[in-house]
């Protein structure tokens, strides 16, 4: 689709490098048994590539070890945190900002202070954390992505945008007073790492503007949608990517971050916001929670590592090849006809599990399923975001509410993998497709009621 992407290699050398090792078959068959059939339950040491995550997995640049090294330790007022807040001036135009450990502490500490019980929180689709984190002040989670999101075969640009009709009449329904912040979330993690239109976020940010109601953007990985949007929106092919990143949050009051996706890091996050009342009380929060806001519960140095990933997530060659690599694996399933979830997102490539499974009923968990026979097949290590995920129990029936998609997410962490890596993946993929008829479902045995696919237990059917 983007027909101009530069074809060239990754634009990096290795400099250190770490061992992996593939165990038998008879050892992964083991392995996955005591795991209680959940890869989150595996060492990673056990797992030969690992495409559990984009999260905390990057490989930091030798100028972020670097700046790491070199930056003074400080309980108050280390100069990291002013290279932090100069970067993220720069890049987000925020004016206020607290340092937090990680994404959902930034979510933790927006709702804590936003969300009432009984209140609504829109948002094109919510992170599963984010969504845990409404739930847990009593706040109902509302997903209003459009339609298009659900039909993993339609290829659109920005199918990760917000139903704008959808809001505004869920506003009108609901009233703007129940309503105490919109989000969106750039890119569109949950329905595939889909982009959202530049004219999504202008609209969103003008209906919110209408009811007086605060808008917070998800940033977790604002550069691969500003990439998205230079090469499919029309008007910002010759715009860099700062530019657009600036333009998005003009649009918006604030923000959350998890640096682990697009700060490059392996830790870290922020909380932005322009409404100075807001940030006293985010401040007094984060305090009590995550540490004085010139750490925010981090080493000094995780500042430093952030200040200067970001930079680099918004070069324009790092993005160039992140896309291309993205958009290689996700051809070679293609080819191999493996069901993949069109077009490909910026950071994973999604399988439709309902297609590749349509033997296995959502209560038995294709999505999981696929995720357990691919590690046995290759050692390769894949996510659920289906029903073990997303799937409900219902409170007053008692019965189960699958998700609406089954997918599986093969997320690919920044500049770790080769594409060899990635073609042994799609060929073992496709070797699994070839024999899809002999996967069989799962029984779930165990699950906790929020975030519960993080410790769920399941058994084989038989
Ligand atoms: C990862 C993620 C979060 C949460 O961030 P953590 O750093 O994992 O706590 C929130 N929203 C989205 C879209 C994410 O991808």
């Amino acid at each position: 689709m983007d027909e101009m992407l530069p074809s060239l290699p990754e634009p990096f050398r290795i400099k250190m490098v770490e061992r992996i090792r593939l165990h038998p078959r008879e050892v992964r068959e083991k392995l996955i048994r005591e795991a209680g059939y959940n890869v989150f339950m595996l060492r990673a040491e056990d797992v030969f590539i690992d495409l559990l995550t984009d999260s905390g997995t990057s490989a930091m640049s030798d100028e972020q070890w670097a700046g790491m090294i070199k930056t003074r330790q400080a309980y108050a007022g280390s100069e990291s945190f002013y290279s932090l807040e100069k970067a993220i001036k720069d890049i987000f135009g925020f004016k206020y900002f607290v340092p937090v450990h990680q994404g959902r502490a930034a979510e933790n500490i927006l709702f804590s202070t936003m969300v009432s019980p009984g209140c609504y929180v829109p948002n094109n689709m919510h992170f599963d954390t984010t969504e845990a984190n409404v739930l847990l002040r009593g706040g109902i989670p509302v997903n209003l992505v459009v339609e298009e999101a659900y039909d993993t075969q339609k290829d659109l640009p920005f199918k990760g945008n917000m139903d704008v009709e959808k809001l505004e009449r869920f506003i009108k329904e609901k009233t703007p007073e129940k309503i105490p912040l919109i989000m969106l979330t750039i890119t569109n993690n949950s329905a595939g790492g889909q982009p959202v239109s530049m004219q999504n976020i202008r609209e969103v940010s003008e209906i919110a503007r209408k009811y007086g109601i605060p808008f917070f953007i998800d940033a977790c990985r604002f550069a691969e949608n500003c990439y998205f949007i230079k090469m499919r929106e029309e008007g910002y092919r010759n715009k860099s990517i700062k530019e657009i990143a600036r333009e998005i949050f003009s649009y918006a009051d604030g923000c959350t971050f998890s640096g682990k996706k697009e700060a490059l890091t392996n830790i870290g996050g922020f909380l932005c916001t322009n409404i100075e009342e807001l940030y006293e009380k985010f401040r007094n929060l984060a305090i009590i929670i995550e540490g004085f806001i010139t750490y925010g519960g981090l080493a000094c140095r995780e500042l430093e590592a952030m200040a200067i990933g970001l930079y680099e997530a918004i070069d324009e060659e790092y993005q160039a090849y992140r896309h291309r690599q993205v958009e290689y694996f996700a051809s070679l399933l293609r080819d191999g006809g493996v069901p993949i979830v069109e077009p490909p997102g910026g950071h994973a490539v999604y399988i439709d599990a309902k297609k590749f499974l349509p033997h296995i009923p959502p209560e038995q968990f294709p999505g999981q399923a696929l995720v357990i026979q691919l590690y046995i097949e290759a050692g390769v290590r894949a996510v659920e975001l289906g029903s073990s995920c997303f799937g409900k129990i219902d409170d007053t029936t008692g019965k189960f509410v699958p998700a609406r998609m089954e997918l599986v997410r093969l997320s690919i962490p920044r500049r770790v993998y080769t594409d060899n890596h990635l073609k042994y993946v799609a060929e073992s993929l496709i070797r699994l497709y070839q024999k899809r008829d002999q996967i069989k479902g799962l029984k779930r045995v165990y699950a906790p009621k929020l975030l519960g696919h993080f410790t769920a237990r399941f058994e084989p059917v038989n």
